[in-house]
Parts: C-alpha cells; sequence; structure tokens
C-alpha cells in the first residue's frame, strides 16, 4: 500500500493540505484505487476531505481544489458522495431482508457512525446508519440528504465494505415516503399511529359493540367470515377471536391495515431496488397483544405486503436512554409470543426505543433467535455528552445547567419520567465526576430529550451558544467517542447475543 498511496503522501507533504494546518490526520482504512484513481480520507484541522490523484473519470468527477499536479483535495459534500455512490456501490445504502439480524444506530451528529461501524463490524449484526426520524431532523435542522451523506462518508472513511442500511424512520405521510425513497434509502418504517385510534383502549365493551355496528356492512362481513370464534394454530401458540376481541382489534387496527396496504402497493413494491419494509404500531398507548400482533400480520400478508419486520408496543415501558421499566416475567411470557408469530410469518420482531435495555436483552435475543430489528438513537448523542464531560468540563457544565433549564420545553416531544431531584447539583460535582453523570438515569433522559434545544439555541449576537464547541470537542477527540461507543453499543450486542 505504501507504494500506491505515495502521490498523496507526497501532496500531503507539498501541497496546502500540509500549510494550511500542523495536524493532518490520515485514515488509512479509508484508501480506495479505483482503475488509476486513488483516493484516501484525512482530516485537516477540523475539515475531513479526501485526497484524490491519478488519472480518469472518478477523478474528474469529484469535485475539488488541485493542489499538485493530477493531485485534488475534495471536501465531503453532497456531489462528492454521490460520486463515491457511482463508484464504490458499498458506499450505497443496502437492504437486508428478513433473516439478517440489524441494529438502527440513529446518529443525531453525523459523527457517530465511524464508532458504529468499528463496534458491529465483527458482530452478526449488519448497521442501519443513516436513521432519522422527521421529528429528529427537525430537532436538529438537518436534512435527510445530511444524514445519508454523514454515513457514506463514515463508510467510507473506515473502508467498511458489509454494507449498511439508511432507514427513513417513523414516517407518516405518503410525501415524505415518496420523498426518502427518492433520496436512496434503503428501509422505510411506517409509522401507522395516526391511523390508530387511540380512544379504543380504555372503551367499554358498550362503545365496541356501537362503534363496531357504525362500520360498513361489508368491512364486518369480511372480517367476521375470517376471524370470528376462529381458531389458529400459529407456530404453537393457539389464538382465537371471540366476538368482543374481533371487534376491538377491527376498530384498532383496520385503519392502519388499509393505509399499510396502499402504501406498500403504491410505493414499496413500485421501487426497483429491494426495500426493507417495518410495520410500527408501537407509537400508541396500546400495547399489542400477541392476538393484535397476529391480526394485523396476517391481514397485511394476505393483501400481499412483503412485511420485512414488525414492532409491536409491548408490555412495560420502552423509555428512552434507560433500561426496561416493568414486569419482566410478563414481558418474557408475551416476547415470546410474538417472536413465534414473527416467525409463523417470516419478518423480523423489531424493538423500537431499544437502547440500554440491558434487563431484557438476553430474553430478546433468546426468543428472536437473532433474527430482529432493534432501533436505538437517542444513547449514541449520550455518548457524545459522555465524552463532552470528560474533556470539556466547562461545556459540559453549560449545557447541563441549561437542559435544567429547558426541560419543560423538551417535554412537549417525548415521553420521559425522570426524577430530576435524584440528579446531583453541578456545584457539589468535581470536574473529573462530571462523565459519571451519564450513569444517572435522570440525568440521562434530562440530556435525552434537550438535545434539539442544546444544539440549536443560539445566543444575541445569533451565534450558536453549544453547537460549534460541541462540534469541535468531539472532532478534537474522535477516537474517545468512537471508543465509548463501542463499549456502550458495543454491551447491547454482547447481551442480545449477536455478538
Ligand atoms: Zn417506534
Amino acid at each position: 500500500m505504501t507504494m500506491t498511496l505515495l502521490p498523496i503522501i507526497e501532496m500531503l507533504a507539498q501541497g496546502e493540505v500540509a500549510e494550511s494546518t500542523t495536524h493532518v490526520k490520515v485514515y488509512e482504512k479509508s484508501y480506495k484505487n479505483y482503475e488509476n484513481v486513488h483516493l484516501l480520507m484525512v482530516k485537516v484541522g477540523n475539515e475531513k476531505y479526501i485526497l484524490a490523484t491519478g488519472t480518469g473519470l472518478l477523478y474528474d468527477e469529484l469535485v475539488g481544489d488541485q493542489i499538485v499536479d493530477r493531485g485534488k483535495k475534495c471536501p465531503l459534500t453532497h456531489e462528492n458522495r454521490l460520486v463515491l455512490n457511482r463508484y464504490f456501490d458499498y458506499t450505497k445504502p443496502r437492504a437486508f431482508g428478513t433473516k439478517t439480524a440489524t441494529i438502527g444506530l440513529g446518529d443525531r451528529l453525523g459523527l457517530a457512525s465511524p464508532g458504529h461501524i468499528e463496534t458491529v463490524r465483527k458482530s452478526k449484526m449488519k448497521p442501519i446508519l443513516a436513521q432519522q426520524s422527521i421529528r429528529e431532523l427537525n430537532l436538529t435542522n438537518r436534512t435527510m440528504e445530511d444524514i445519508l451523506d454523514a454515513a457514506a462518508f463514515a463508510v467510507f472513511q473506515t473502508g467498511y465494505e458489509g454494507g449498511y442500511g439508511a432507514d427513513g424512520d417513523h414516517i407518516k405521510e405518503e410525501s415524505d415516503i415518496k420523498d426518502a425513497l427518492s433520496l436512496g434509502v434503503s428501509m422505510i418504517t411506517l409509522d401507522c399511529s395516526d391511523q390508530i385510534d387511540k380512544t379504543i383502549e380504555e372503551a367499554t365493551a358498550e362503545k365496541i359493540e356501537v362503534e363496531y355496528e357504525e362500520l360498513p356492512k361489508r368491512t364486518r362481513d369480511y372480517y367476521q367470515e375470517r376471524y370470528l370464534n376462529k381458531t389458529f394454530q400459529v407456530n404453537g401458540l393457539t389464538l382465537t377471536f371471540d366476538r368482543l376481541s374481533l371487534m376491538r382489534n377491527v376498530l384498532l387496527y383496520d385503519e392502519a391495515i388499509v393505509f399499510t396496504t396502499h402504501v406498500f402497493k403504491e410505493y414499496i413494491n413500485k421501487e426497483e431496488r429491494a426495500i426493507d419494509f417495518e410495520i410500527s404500531i408501537d407509537e400508541t398507548e396500546t400495547v399489542t397483544s400477541p392476538t393484535a400482533h397476529f391480526f394485523v400480520a396476517n391481514e397485511l400478508i394476505d393483501r400481499g405486503v412483503q412485511v420485512n419486520s414488525l414492532a409491536p408496543r409491548f408490555c412495560g415501558e420502552f423509555q428512552k436512554g434507560i433500561d426496561y421499566i416493568g414486569d419482566i416475567e410478563q414481558f418474557e411470557h408475551e416476547l415470546r409470543e410474538h417472536a413465534l408469530i414473527s416467525e409463523h410469518f417470516g419478518y423480523k420482531l423489531s424493538i423500537h426505543s431499544g437502547s440500554d435495555k440491558f434487563k431484557v436483552f438476553p430474553i430478546i435475543g433468546k426468543y428472536t433467535k437473532g433474527v430482529l430489528h432493534i432501533k436505538t438513537a437517542g444513547t449514541n448523542w449520550l455518548e457524545a455528552v459522555r465524552v463532552i464531560a470528560k474533556t470539556n468540563p466547562p461545556l459540559y457544565r453549560d449545557m447541563h445547567t441549561f437542559a435544567l433549564e429547558n426541560f419543560e420545553k423538551a417535554l412537549k416531544y417525548y415521553h420521559v419520567t425522570p426524577d430530576l431531584a435524584s440528579i446531583k447539583p453541578l456545584d457539589k460535582v468535581t470536574d473529573s465526576e462530571l462523565p459519571d453523570y451519564m450513569n444517572n438515569d435522570a440525568a440521562r433522559q434530562l440530556f435525552h430529550v434537550t438535545y434539539g434545544l442544546i444544539l440549536t439555541d443560539k445566543n444575541d449576537q445569533d451565534q450558536f451558544t453549544f453547537k460549534d464547541q460541541f462540534y469541535k470537542t468531539l472532532y478534537d477527540h474522535e477516537e474517545e467517542y468512537t471508543a465509548a461507543l463501542m463499549k456502550h453499543i458495543g454491551r447491547h450486542i454482547d447481551k442480545l447475543g449477536l455478538r
């Protein structure tokens, strides 16, 4: 490799790359050779570039400043990402189907993916590196393109050719599905919560009866014919629908089933490439019973929908950034049934808000037999906060104070119930103890929900209060961030039994 790298090293030595700063970091694993063109990613100061040398179309298509003869420095722009996608297939998101374990690794900062790649590289899981809901995009002022660019460059930087996915996460609107697909995502997570009637959960049998009778006769006949007083043998489970449970399931899920079928036929099925299609019915207060899970899946599959994964709402609480809250025995009982139903239909069970659920990971790993998708996002940001606490105590202290002051505002977007009184007062904590805050559940949730406010807050001069310093600190401590992610996300993979 040294010989082929010579022209690039020459550029580093001669060109303005070296003049512009004293600090240049070379990402050796990024080195790629395509016909007569050589590429290598470097970091100059706080900016990453791809250095390109040689002759050929790839060289000509990359946009950048010429530094030496036949050598240029190309910034990590959207345009250049598309060029890489055309020449190196592994830099494009891809679908993984129904048999491969996958882990969603939302990266709100655009900095976590290299660490995520190192974490999964040797495991049985494939990474869904880009995974951003519309809510997260809005809260961080980033676009889906930004997210996809960051993921592709991370893959290039680390030379990871194992394949990765990109998830248009929790999408509700058809227009957003269309946009996400046109930008190249390989997975769509359809959020059906707008189609699920939240009043049914609490409704009495009388109310259910009344509402059910208001449905068109055709709909009622269809479902009654298929389910009423029928028993289904599903992978060793026996599921039956009496009149009340059928009426309840129809009222809860009929609209979601119709909508999902429409989305599949209108968008997913029309794509020429493979798309992982995930159905999420988890974003409501209604716990998905195994019978309800079977009902939804059975309808979708009979209507021709290819389901890659399905996310039920499990019993207990899956709050963001902390461990499982609830009855573990009950969870184990229901998880087993959900896993059997998923296996019966041949899709993956999907676990949302899946970060930090260490108490139940072994159960999930066991019953799904590793055929699962799990989503994590905020926990990756919390590991970044931990690195800030370790390496830039004054910045951490300012963010902590700000988060406490703005906590109420953030509750508009997230459901968490931290005991803020359990967070040690900042003035009682020494600098070296600051990282321990990220081991306290309440402090974790405090930061978990205030990320958008922290990253977008501006002072009177219209400058970011924290964002620029936050990014600079993480850029300077890239290795620490990677190490923190490998440890924390690595623990998830270990507990799931997917190392
Ligand atoms: Zn969800």
